[in-house]
């Protein structure tokens, strides 16, 4: 029987851990965490439950089909729900918008709360989904680096529709000529923070980002997003794939152009196929060190990353949504802030409250807040000052909007910064989705899924190809699932 390594307990590392071991390998992961899930893991303190990372919930059919092709029933590991409204968004003028999940319903609540015709939310939504058609084979189901990507007709079809994907312009222009109100601007020109970019920078293809969410639904899981880290290390476990915890790869060894083992704790473990889950760039400047040149794409700039105050909070809130978004007066400037490696004095705030569907995750009668900012990666910044600025910036800002001082209510917390996301997962810079993607070409360049100098050794992850967030790594390992077939 053949042998896998995977390096991290990732998603992506438990999603090609579960795929191989359902393919006959036998699969050892090592994991340098005491637990599995790497950003989709969780916080715990004082009865109060958090997701470390990802909130949002998309694709779950990615899901359903791992688990259905290793003959289980989704329904026996996890259960999730459609939202809707999906998100309720506070605008510094005191307006307030639900987005439904229902274009027309979305549509018809833009014109009554903003005048924003309700035609141009829908027109945008039936665009954004058409790109999402044209673009999803390409861009995330396929190796973009490889020579039988391009052979098939939904390619071709990409290829030939090039000027109509949005390569030339940037999301907030096109957002511009699409909506009349700033503030259907600023709501659309968020998405793609998705993956860390920068709306004035990026092209505008990643307008795309918010395609799954309308057309296909944003879901809650209930346990909240470490529920599926959980289910697919159950799955795992079930398919016999051996983890070791607290075990660090310290060295990918190579020979004759290929990975013939690594090395945990000076001791060296021999294997067929390697696949690291650890972020690219420490995948070759620490574990392949020496041994090959690395390629340039590897040192580009990274996405952005984030601080995160996680309250327990003893009040509900019946005006808030699960998803809040409490929106800056002056977007750009936003940005140009996070260019300037700093945050903004008001930044646009995200509160991410998933007691509202499960009541264990705080104490009854309490609220387990989420209240995350977008901040640059960690190139030396001081931290601690930026937390105690950003941290009034903050409690100001939705206090304000709630018209209550919500200090009084905050009765634990705990903090995450990129040093913290960096100590968690070894993330290059604590960025969260790999390289920054504010570049036309960056899609095309990402990293792909396979060594071109070496055979048998795979990358999954947020931080290689086709991109940062859950869905995504579920199809890096999809991805890696089919070279090694090939
Ligand atoms: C604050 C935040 C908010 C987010 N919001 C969303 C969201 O709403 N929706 C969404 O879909 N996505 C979201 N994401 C992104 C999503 O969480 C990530 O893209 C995804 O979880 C990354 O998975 P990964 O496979 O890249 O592995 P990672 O989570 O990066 O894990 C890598 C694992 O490898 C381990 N490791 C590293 N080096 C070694 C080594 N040498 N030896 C052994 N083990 C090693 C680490 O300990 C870690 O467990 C968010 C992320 C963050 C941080």
């Amino acid at each position: 029987m053949k042998n896998a390594i995977i390096i991290g307990a990732g998603v992506g590392g438990l999603a090609t851990a579960v795929r191989l071991a359902n393919k006959g390998y036998s699969v050892d992961v090592f994991e340098k965490n005491s637990f599995p899930g790497g950003k989709a893991s969780s916080i715990e303190k004082q009865g109060y439950f958090w997701g470390f990372g990802p909130s949002l919930f998309t694709f779950p059919e990615l899901l359903d089909e791992l688990f259905i092709e290793c003959g289980r029933n989704p329904k026996d590991y996890y259960e999730y729900n459609r939202l809707d409204p999906i998100c309720k968004y506070f605008f510094p003028n005191g307006k307030k918008l639900s987005a439904f999940a229902n274009p027309e319903e979305f549509g018809a609540e833009a014109f009554k709360q903003l005048g924003e015709p309700d035609e141009n939310v829908i027109n945008h939504l039936a665009k954004i989904n058409e790109l999402y058609e044209l673009t999803k084979e390409m861009f995330l189901f396929s190796s973009l680096q490889k020579f039988s990507t391009y052979t098939k007709w939904s390619a071709l079809k990409t290829l030939l529709n090039l000027p109509k994907i949005g390569l030339t312009k940037t999301v907030h222009n096109i957002n511009s000529s699409r909506f009349q109100t700033k503030e259907l601007i600023q709501l659309f020109d968020r998405y793609p923070t998705y993956n860390g970019s920068n709306p004035y920078k990026s092209p505008a293809t990643l307008n795309v980002i918010a395609s799954p969410e309308f057309n296909k639904g944003a879901y809650i899981l209930k346990g909240g997003m470490p529920s599926l880290s959980k289910s697919l290390y159950q799955l795992a476990q079930e398919l016999g794939v051996s983890f070791h915890f607290g075990k660090c790869v310290e060295h990918i060894q190579l020979e004759n152009n290929l990975a013939t083992s690594v090395q945990v704790d000076g001791m060296s473990h021999k294997a067929d196929f390697v696949v690291s889950n650890m972020d690219i760039y420490y995948t070759y400047h620490q574990l392949l060190k020496k041994q090959i040149k690395h390629p340039k794409v590897v040192d580009y700039p990274m996405s952005t990353s984030a601080m995160i105050f996680n309250w327990g909070m003893k009040k509900t809130f019946d005006e808030l949504d699960c998803h809040n978004i409490f929106f800056s007066a002056n977007y750009a400037e936003e940005f140009k802030a996070i260019e300037n490696k700093t945050i903004s004095n008001d930044p646009t705030v995200y509160v991410f409250i998933s007691q509202k569907y499960n009541p264990d995750h705080a104490p009854v009668g309490c609220e387990n807040w989420f209240t995350l900012v977008n901040v640059p990666p960690d190139t030396g910044q001081n931290w601690d000052e930026l937390v105690a600025v950003t941290r009034e910036h903050i409690i100001k800002k939705i206090s304000a909007n709630l018209v209550i001082d919500i200090r009084q209510y905050i009765e634990c917390e705990t903090i995450t910064d990129p040093r913290t996301i960096y100590d968690r997962t070894i993330s290059h810079q604590g960025a969260i989705y790999g390289i920054s993607s504010d570049s036309p070409v960056a899609s095309f360049i990402r990293h792909p899924n396979f060594s071109r100098k070496v055979k048998n050794l795979f990358f999954s992850g947020g931080s290689v190809h086709p991109g940062g967030g859950v869905p995504l790594c579920l199809l890096s390992a999809k991805i890696i699932d089919g070279l090694i077939d090939e």
